[in-house]
């Protein structure tokens, strides 16, 4: 039995968030991840300054292509206008890999199939037991499944659906562009260059409500592809796009239970107005280390439940998105 005194079971940004600063709390940790990193990860690799706040990351050097807009096109209802913003794209095959080697954390590729609490500690498939259990293993942890799912189910109307692509291309237009309620969408369309010639296009909506209208997103992707190929943004491409599902904030956060926590998409932390679940994820494992070492309890209170800084619009979005759930 290897004995540890965290096991973090997920390797994405959040774990390897909680893990980096448990490293420098001096505290053992293990991370297991059923995937051998670098590792795929579907997302359109978006993320904000408070991001790169939180990592100390020095974009200088950062080893990776490292993008920085300084306006984002959003485009509603056939109007168009540019926001002033600093806001930066990664690629997450990159990104994930270099955050979890930075956290110098030991990390073991297992899938996690059963979980025990066996007297004060965890015991995960009969071969790894520690004090603390960390869930960050994304939208079907199995932490959250075994010890929390029950107490604390997902709530239906927060399931986003998305679908994207991340392809080598030679983009002209080296700004984000952003589609609100595109065509009727229950969400938002979105085109991320990245440096080195990459470039991300994708789509996401709420699951409930495309259902509620026997609607496909594979329809809007169409519409979406067909767009970008009219207006030339992207030309000569035969997609082929995945999906996944994670869910929004809710009203109410998960609390630790015992010593194990959740946290990241395990937690549904992505924000009710953006979807954006990179930043929740890396602030939601600082804090349950911060928890883990004692320098804090354990809360998700401070970490916002929206990207935008407008209240009247993050609102708006909000109510368009979730219908207030
Ligand atoms: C298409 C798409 C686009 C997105 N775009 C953005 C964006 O631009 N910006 C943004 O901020 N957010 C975006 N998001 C959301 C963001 O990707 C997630 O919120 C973020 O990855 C959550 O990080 P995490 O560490 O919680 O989970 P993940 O990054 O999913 O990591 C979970 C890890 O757990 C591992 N794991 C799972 N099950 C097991 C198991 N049984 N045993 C062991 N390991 C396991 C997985 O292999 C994985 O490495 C997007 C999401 C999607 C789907």
């Amino acid at each position: 039995m290897r004995e540890t005194d965290v096991i973090i079971v997920g390797g994405g940004p959040a774990g390897a968030s909680c893990a980096w600063r448990l490293q420098r709390h001096g505290i053992d940790c293990l991370v297991l991840d059923r995937a051998r990193f670098p590792r795929l990860k579907l997302c359109a690799g978006w993320i904000t300054p408070d991001v790169v706040r939180d990592l100390e990351l020095d974009a200088a050097h950062y080893p990776h292509g490292f993008l920085t807009f300084r306006q984002l096109h959003v485009h509603a209802w056939g109007l168009s206008f540019k926001a002033a913003t600093t806001q930066h794209s990664i690629r997450r095959y990159e990104f994930d890999n270099w955050l979890l080697q930075r956290s110098g954390a030991e990390v073991i590729q297992h899938t996690v199939k059963t979980i025990e609490l066996q007297g004060d500690d965890y015991v995960v498939d009969g071969a790894y037991r520690g004090r603390y259990l960390v869930g960050a293993g994304g939208s079907r942890c199995p932490v959250f499944r075994s010890l929390f799912r029950e107490r604390f189910p997902r709530v239906a109307a927060l399931q986003t659906a998305v679908l994207e692509q991340e392809f080598e291309y030679a983009w002209q237009d080296g700004d984000c562009h952003l589609w609100f309620f595109f065509r009727g969408l229950p969400g938002y369309a979105w085109y991320v260059p990245k440096e080195n010639g990459w470039l991300n296009i994708g789509i996401g909506a709420m699951s409930a409500k495309l259902a509620r209208h026997n609607d496909d997103i594979r329809t809007y992707w169409q519409r979406f592809v067909t767009m970008l190929a009219d207006t030339g943004m992207v030309l000569d491409r035969t997609l082929d796009p995945k999906g996944y599902s994670y869910y929004l904030r809710s009203r109410s956060d998960i609390p630790r239970v015992g010593n194990a926590f959740v946290v990241g998409d395990a937690a549904g932390m992505a924000t009710r107005d953006m979807c954006e679940g990179i930043g929740p994820a890396v602030q939601s494992g600082l804090h349950a280390a911060d928890a883990i070492a004692g320098v804090r309890d354990y809360s998700l209170q401070d970490v916002s439940r929206y990207s935008l800084p407008n209240t009247l619009l993050r609102r708006f979005i909000d109510r368009r998105f979730t219908g207030g759930a």
